[in-house]
């Protein structure tokens, strides 16, 4: 028996030495059991090499038992394992809408220990449905923060697609996608942040003949387009549904953000600029040029109102501009009125 048992030995020592794998290593040892089993049974009774291994067949049959009992159970541990991780890497689709799982409650338990969001903030966040218009300079922070605190539905439409000239101030897009539709590449950045949310995208550019019909889909709306007509027209059909607007602008070194909601007394867009200033007046970005890390400043601005008119903390940006100045470093917040006879919301009770 020792004979056989230092064969083992020298077997797995070989096994060792040559860097061979566990598992070839152990059938190196089966197959020699199984030999020994064979000298064993074909054999005649006091066969010295029959003898030199044991002399019985029984005490082998009963080492090849135990071992065949250890690597079942090994085997039955190594299933259960895997079926344990594949269900924890679907939770995020398993788990039932409108409910936190382990997972999620997790991921925004620095929301949940906020005294102003707490849970029901963030099961607010969760059943919230918002639109954002535009998935350039303003919409990448704003659909990037949007994603991370876990609102539910969030919609994004642009006609765009993702050029060179963007990725300066575009931060929701990334060079690899240059070509793509902005709106798809802006999806796949806010589902590799958060898996928990809904995504749907427009692959197309806000007209006329959609908008209060799209609009009516969502709770809220943050315009962060580049044009006055696509401004005036988020303004007309929002004010139409009631559904406020985070609205944000840029030029050059200087940011102005509000929340336009006539439905609750404060101003809508066209209270403040009945008109949309001469082209020649008001050049955009590309004539213009615009400081990179603005929209990032106005963008994620954005996302914050968003996060307190959804959860109700503190107070918004109703009836009140902030304009940002990014050259000197300085911020002003101005005190805005409805106008009687606003074009847009002039009809609307004064306060509702
Ligand atoms: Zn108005």
């Amino acid at each position: 028996m020792i004979v056989v048992f230092s064969m083992m030995a020298v077997l797995w020592g070989i096994g060792v030495a040559m860097g061979a794998p566990r598992q070839a290593r152990w059938t190196m040892i089966g197959l020699l059991l199984v030999a020994v089993l064979m000298v064993q049974v074909v054999l005649p009774d006091g066969h010295p090499l029959r003898e030199a291994t044991g002399g019985s067949p029984a005490i082998w049959l009963l080492l090849a038992g135990f071992a065949a009992v250890i690597w079942l159970y090994r085997a039955g541990l190594r299933r259960v394992r895997q079926r344990a991780e594949a269900v924890q890497g679907t939770a995020a689709e398993t788990e039932e809408p409108g409910r936190f799982g382990e997972v999620e409650l997790s991921r925004y338990a620095r929301h949940v220990v906020l005294r102003e969001i707490g849970g029901p903030g963030q099961k607010r966040l969760k059943e919230a449905r918002v639109l954002v218009v535009g998935a350039g300079g303003l919409g990448s922070p704003a659909l990037l923060y949007l994603a991370a605190a876990g609102v539910g539905t969030i919609g994004v439409i642009d006609g765009d697609e993702v050029e060179g000239t963007n990725l300066q101030r575009q931060v929701i897009h990334a060079d690899a996608r240059i070509g793509m539709p902005k709106v798809f590449s802006a999806e796949a950045a806010m589902r590799g942040i958060n898996p928990f949310i809904t995504v749907r995208p427009y692959n197309r550019r806000l007209t006329e003949d959609i908008a209060e019909e799209l609009l009516a889909e969502y709770d809220l709306v943050l315009d962060g387009s580049d044009n006055f007509e696509t401004r005036y027209l988020v303004n007309r059909a929002a004010a139409a549904r009631g559904v406020p607007v985070v609205g944000a602008a840029l030029t050059q070194w200087e940011g102005q953000i509000s929340v336009w909601d006539p439905a609750r007394g404060a101003p809508c867009y066209a209270c403040i600029f009945p008109e949309a200033p001469d082209p020649a007046l008001a050049p955009d970005c590309a004539e213009a040029g615009v400081l990179g890390p603005l929209p990032g400043v106005l963008g994620t601005m954005m996302a914050v109102e968003t996060v307190k008119l959804v959860t109700g903390a503190g107070e918004s940006l109703r009836g009140r501009m902030l304009i940002y100045d990014a050259l000197y470093a300085e911020t002003r917040s101005i005190a805005l009125k409805r106008r009687e006879d606003c074009p847009v919301c002039g009809g609307l009770p004064k306060d509702a």
